[in-house]
């Protein structure tokens, strides 16, 4: 099993969007082990966006994810990292297949509703940031074999 983090953006706050995610994990199958509301400020985003820092949309990225809280979610399933990533799509909205997150409900490259982890590592390193010891919880639904059974 595999966890990843997935922040809901506050675009998706404001447009009102933060069960239409939601529910796509849960009915996929994946398990919410650990999620919150927090406000981001400029230091965390300038160590999660570090590899962006330098772009010219960065002051845009940093206003756009500080404008109302967002959502923190850490993902538990199989393979989860790389079937969250599916299931958000390519980065620019309007390139992201039809069915995932972002192909379904972003018409733009910033404002694509979710951020997901791209790696197993990037995924330890962005839960630790988001998260403090003792807010992700271990459990197991009863019928976990229908989830995931026969493999
Ligand atoms: N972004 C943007 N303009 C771009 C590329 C990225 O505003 O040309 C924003 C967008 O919100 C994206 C975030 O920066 O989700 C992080 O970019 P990254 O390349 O890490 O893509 P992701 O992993 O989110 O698909």
């Amino acid at each position: 099993m595999e966890q990843t983090l997935v922040i809901i953006k506050p675009v998706a706050v404001h447009r009102g969007l933060i069960g239409e995610v939601i529910t796509r994990f849960e009915r996929k199958g994946l398990f919410i082990i650990g999620m919150k509301m927090m406000q981001l400020d400029e230091q965390i985003l300038r160590e999660h966006y570090a590899h962006l820092t330098s772009k010219p949309f960065f002051p845009d990225l940093l206003k756009s994810m500080m404008a109302t809280p967002v959502i923190v979610m850490c993902i538990e399933g199989k393979d989860a990292v790389e079937v969250v990533r599916l299931m958000t799509g390519a980065t620019n909205g309007r390139k992201a297949l039809p069915g995932t997150i972002r192909g379904d409900l972003s018409m733009s490259g910033q404002e694509n509703v979710v951020h997901a982890s791209d790696s197993i590592d990037n995924a330890k390193i962005e839960l630790a940031r988001f998260f403090k010891p003792g807010e992700i919880l271990a459990y197991k639904p009863s019928d976990f074999r229908f989830y995931y059974a026969p493999d």
